[in-house]
């Protein structure tokens, strides 16, 4: 009596199973697993759990550690309740207190031997390296350590299990059927070297085979049908009212990192690594070029617009210039050539291929559209060069600018008031003639053109206009003029100053004698007073509305191919974060804390992140001219790529931010993962 009373007051780790009672539900269906259990085990010894297949022995030891929580009762271990300990305490209790042999071994398979043992080391603390090197000697693993786990044996492996269950001396060691996997003499050492660790620990064993507890037990617990027998074992606790000092030690919990797991992570999913570091690499080019690109396009555009002879039509005129004084700014005054004048000038310099237009661009300058009865002024007129009767083409602008319900056959009249002064100088006198004139024009079609940030624009043909204004009398003018006056001929008749005024004419040259054409201009000894004015406006406006769609359809393209890889990046680490379930629960048990645990699978795609990013900075090197030279000759074009290194360090980080953000999703939306579960025997 007197000596039971000393060695229970120096207990200090103990269990205490109090009214036990545990109830499974599953798919609402109540399960009774355990009732009324209650026992107690003192620090050091080893004990027993005897019972049948499926009587809840496993789900004790489950219930001690604390992965599940008891429907009543329960357990205390030091005097603590399991169920009430804070994540925390949790963790230091498994990292410190407690060793595991769990019945289905739970190792990391594909690691070897030397890495498993590794990672509990790095896990636990208080390692004694010596007790390690003589259990793998005791259980004669010393010549494996670089062995796979997946290719030993099932005894190695329980013999593997068990040293890293001891691996820091922990006062309680619970192990689930530990001889189930080895031979009668391995059974032997395993169990007398728990015999000896029981000693100094309490040693929790279970097992279904009766010779073992006879041999070795200080104690059990049977789990009959009727009920439990406990032999030499207290059901109650003799220090119940005894306050036992708690061991208060609340380190907080350092983050650790588990090398040999990243590193056995990064090359286990090597083909989806590759693969996501492929995707990476691909978004990460797009980017660069795209960006790249568009900024130069859009700075050589400008220069473009003034230099590119993009279309074989010339604005032709004479030019009068009045210099300004001193200054080298001259006063330039266009006039319109006569027609008959400019082709015996083309003729002359072998230019037999052309044709001579009017050009109305001046002469639509004040007019007046009316579409179901709404006005409408300033639309842009484009000379369309096939011929066409009283029809126009309307771009896609022009139909959502100004008409609310398109229907095919809608009728635009278009109205032109212009004012002819020179009329004063034909009969001396002051008076100004303004005349209208008025067509109703069919769409014939809309066309589809680059729609973004393009003005409404109406397409008519010259042939059309040239055929209507010398057909019909410019009734005003020519009742005062007492002759049948066309409006083209007034147009041909108008002086430089005159509001209506056809001041140049257009000339197509073509194609083929389009360059050698150039040539001759350029060379301006050639062509006295005229000019030959390269009309770029449309082409050029074509160009950059072509540009600003392309770099829309660029961003487009741009966010597409991100979202992709990083929807490729945030699934697979998704997938493997989910296919570690049971790595991370094996981690848990050894006393890992979830950040360490967490942090192996956010540096993963960080770090492939990372090699990525430097092998497309490389490749962006290498294929940079290359590309360049390429696109270059075929668009004639003389685009350069220098992205700065801030425009790096921009994208460097943008990409990092997505990618952290796209490994952390599966850490925020997992769900605390059933350990016990996980750890269930296959
Ligand atoms: P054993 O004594 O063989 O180790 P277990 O403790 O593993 O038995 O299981 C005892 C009983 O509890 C079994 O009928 C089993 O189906 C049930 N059981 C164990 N764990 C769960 C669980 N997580 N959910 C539902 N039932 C469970
Ligand atoms: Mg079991």
């Amino acid at each position: 009596m007197h000596k039971f009373l000393i060695s229970s007051i120096l207990v200090l780790y103990m269990i205490e199973v109090k009214n036990l009672k545990m109830v499974f539900e599953v798919n609402k269906r109540k399960i009774p697993v355990m009732n009324n259990l209650s026992f107690y085990l003192p620090e050091k010894g080893i004990y027993f759990i005897e019972g049948k297949s499926g009587s809840g022995k496993s789900t004790l030891l489950n219930l001690i550690e604390g992965l599940y929580k008891p429907t009543k009762g329960y357990i205390k271990i030091n005097n603590k309740r399991i169920d009430s300990m804070t994540y925390e305490e949790k963790t230091l209790f498994y990292k410190n207190e407690i060793g595991i042999l769990f019945q289905s071994f739970n190792l990391f398979n594909d690691l070897t031997l030397k890495e498993n043992l590794s990672i509990a080391s790095l896990i636990k603390e208080d390692i004694d390296e010596n007790i390690v090197k003589r259990y793998l000697a005791k259980f004669r693993l010393s010549d494996k350590l670089d062995q796979k786990v997946y290719s030993l044996s099932g005894g190695e492996k329980q013999r593997l299990g068990l040293i890293r269950a001891l691996i820091n001396n922990p006062k309680i060691i619970l192990a689930d059927e530990p001889t189930g996997a080895l031979d009668n003499d391995s059974s032997i050492v395993l169990m007398e070297e728990l015999k000896k660790i029981s000693e100094n620990s309490l040693v929790l064993v279970v097992t279904h085979n009766e010779e073992l507890v006879n041999k070795y037990a200080d104690g059990s617990i049977i789990f009959l049908e009727e009920g439990y027998l406990l032999n030499n074992v207290l059901k109650d606790n003799p220090n119940e009212n005894l306050n036992i000092i708690k061991n208060k030690k609340k380190v907080k919990e350092r983050i650790k990192f588990y090398f040999p797991l990243l590193l056995r992570n990064l090359f286990k999913n090597i083909k989806r690594n590759v693969f996501m570091g492929l995707s990476v690499i691909f978004s990460l080019l797009i980017t660069i070029f795209s960006f790249s690109f568009y900024i130069n396009i859009n700075n050589t555009s400008k220069n473009l617009i003034y230099s590119y002879p993009n279309y074989n039509i010339y604005e032709v005129y004479r030019s009068f210039k009045t210099s300004i004084n001193d200054s080298s700014l001259a006063i330039e005054k266009k006039e319109k050539i006569d027609n008959m004048e400019l082709m015996t000038f083309l003729k002359e310099n072998d230019f037999n291929n052309y044709i001579i237009k009017d050009n109305f661009d001046y002469f639509f300058k004040n007019n007046v559209i009316n579409i179901d009865g709404n006005t409408y002024e300033n639309i842009v007129f484009e000379p369309s060069f096939e011929l066409m009767d009283n029809e126009i083409i309307v771009n896609e602008a022009f139909i959502s600018s100004y008409i609310k319900e398109y229907k095919e056959g809608i009728t635009i009249n278009f109205k032109s008031e212009n004012e002819y002064s020179a009329y004063s100088k034909v009969i001396n006198d002051e008076i100004k003639e303004t005349f209208n004139f008025d067509i109703n024009f069919l769409i014939k079609e809309v066309s589809k053109e680059f729609n973004f940030l393009s003005t409404p624009k109406i397409y008519y043909s010259y042939s059309f206009f040239e055929n209507y204004l010398s057909l019909t009398l410019a009734s005003n003018f020519s009742s005062l003029e007492n002759n049948k006056t066309t409006y083209l001929d007034l147009l041909r008749k108008a002086e430089n100053n005159d509001p209506l005024t056809s001041y140049s004419s257009y000339l197509f040259i073509e194609k083929y004698d389009f360059s050698r054409f150039n040539l001759f201009i350029d060379n301006e000894e050639n062509i006295d007073d005229y000019r030959f004015y390269n009309d770029s406006r449309t082409i050029i406006s074509s160009f950059k509305d072509i540009i600003n769609t392309l770099f829309i359809a660029l961003i487009i393209f741009i966010i597409i191919i991100s979202l992709t890889s990083f929807f490729i990046i945030f699934s697979l680490t998704f997938y493997s974060y989910l296919s570690s379930k049971k790595e991370r629960a094996i981690l848990f048990l050894l006393g890992s804390n979830k950040k360490s645990i967490d942090l192996i699978y956010v540096l993963e795609p960080l770090i492939i992140y990372l090699i990525s990013f430097i092998g497309g900075i490389i490749l962006f090197n290498l294929i940079k001219n290359p590309i360049l030279n390429k696109i270059n000759s075929l668009l004639t074009l003389n685009l350069t790529i220098n992205p700065s290194i801030f425009f790096f360090l921009i994208i460097f980080i943008i990409y990092f931010l997505i990618i952290l953000f796209s490994a952390l999703i599966p850490l925020l939306v997992s769900k605390n993962i059933d350990i016990a579960s996980e750890l269930k025997e296959e």
